[in-house]
């Protein structure tokens, strides 16, 4: 299709899950009738509603006293923001609120490349619609690493006591005086392992080296935590357990051995990869590849009209209420430059 025949969008947002929908439902409430690209669910890296699909219940979203279901959350803040007007794109075209009534589980398409050369910035989908936009907003959060082992995967996906967020997951009743395990060496396992302590009867931070990544004073926390064992030289190789892990099967890197492990959860905290790919470069990144604001306070980026909202662009806290800030941030932001420009 020629450039100049796609249709033009005031504002275009990419991604859905927490930061995505709160960015549609201000930037929806503000006139600017925002087109959204939610991800396809069979693709490894956007999925409609994001990673909190993964997660069983969350605790700590205010606002709901007994906890949600990630996945019923997500849907909740889908039908809040196509409630006022926001349209996504499927692979039937663009959707209003009555099409859309297969909620978060349609096929939805995701981004393919954006040329941000010129403005209108020009998108294309990875199911082949292709539209142009004054603003755009880059909502596409980060993946947490996973092993890739088959056993992690299907635990995760069932809610069977692996998870790779423990601020989500830990405090969950099946976690609690359970001997637990983390894997990783950085901040975030110690953070992590930390933050269990306070439900688990005991935690092994399994590192594949004999020294933590993790800054001084983080790393002393850890060491000197008596509920903390560190397991170290070590990598897991597999998950065992049919409905819930009973056991990590774990390596030793400096002989090979291999033995059993009993925990009752497992939690990753090997690093996160912010989804940026479909961006080519154009938008600064940091040494990690998240997104880097321009005013730590606003939603800017190094493009004009494109702003950063969730954990793209947010290494430090990941969470769904900060990334639902951000989200309201970045659709205030497009509206005021929007209007600045004399667009909308
Ligand atoms: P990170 O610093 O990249 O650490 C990832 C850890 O996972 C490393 O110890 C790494 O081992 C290990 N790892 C990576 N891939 C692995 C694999 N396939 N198998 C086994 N182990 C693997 O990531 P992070 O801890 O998430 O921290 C990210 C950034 O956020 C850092 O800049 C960190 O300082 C910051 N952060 C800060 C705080 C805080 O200050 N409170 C809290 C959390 C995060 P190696 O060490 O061998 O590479």
């Amino acid at each position: 299709m020629n450039q100049s025949d796609t249709p033009v969008e005031n504002v275009v947002i990419v991604g859905s899950g927490p930061a995505g929908w709160t960015a549609a439902i201000y930037a929806a409430r503000a006139a600017l009738n925002p087109l959204v690209f939610p991800g396809r669910a069979t693709g490894k890296d956007l999925m409609p509603g994001g990673q909190l699909m993964l997660t069983t219940e969350v605790e700590n979203y205010p606002g709901f006293p007994d906890g949600v279901m990630g996945p019923d959350m997500m849907q909740t803040f889908f039908q809040q923001a196509m409630r006022f007007g926001t349209r996504v794109v499927s692979d039937d075209g663009v959707q209003g609120q009555d099409d859309a009534s297969g909620g978060l589980y349609m096929p939805y398409q995701n981004v393919k490349k954006v040329d941000l050369s010129q403005r209108p910035f020009h998108i294309v989908g990875d199911g082949g619609y292709e539209c142009r936009a004054h603003a755009l907003v880059v909502a596409t959060g980060a993946k947490a690493n996973w092993l890739g082992l088959d056993n992690e995967q299907r635990l995760a996906q069932s809610g069977g006591g692996v998870s790779a967020c423990a601020v989500c997951d830990g405090a969950l009743p099946m976690f609690r005086d359970k001997e637990l395990a983390v894997v990783g060496g950085g901040d975030s396992a110690v953070e992590e392992a930390t933050y269990l302590t306070k439900f688990a009867s005991k935690v092994y931070m399994i590192h594949r080296r004999d020294k933590l990544r993790a800054s001084k004073i983080m790393a002393d926390r850890a060491l000197n935590n008596p509920k903390i064992e560190m397991v170290w030289n070590s990598v897991v190789v597999d998950v065992l357990g049919d409905d819930m892990i009973e056991a990590i099967r774990i390596r030793d890197t400096q002989d090979g051995n291999e033995r059993d492990m009993a925990v009752g959860g497992l939690f990753l905290a090997i690093g996160h990869t912010p989804i940026t790919g479909f961006l080519n470069g154009q938008v600064e990144a940091d040494d990690k590849g998240y997104l880097v604001l321009k005013d730590t306070y606003r939603s800017t980026t190094s493009v004009e009209g494109v702003f950063a909202a969730g954990d793209v662009a947010d290494s430090t806290y990941r969470q769904a209420v900060t990334a639902a800030g951000m989200g309201c941030k970045a659709a205030i932001d497009a509206e005021r430059w929007l209007a600045e420009q004399g667009i909308a």
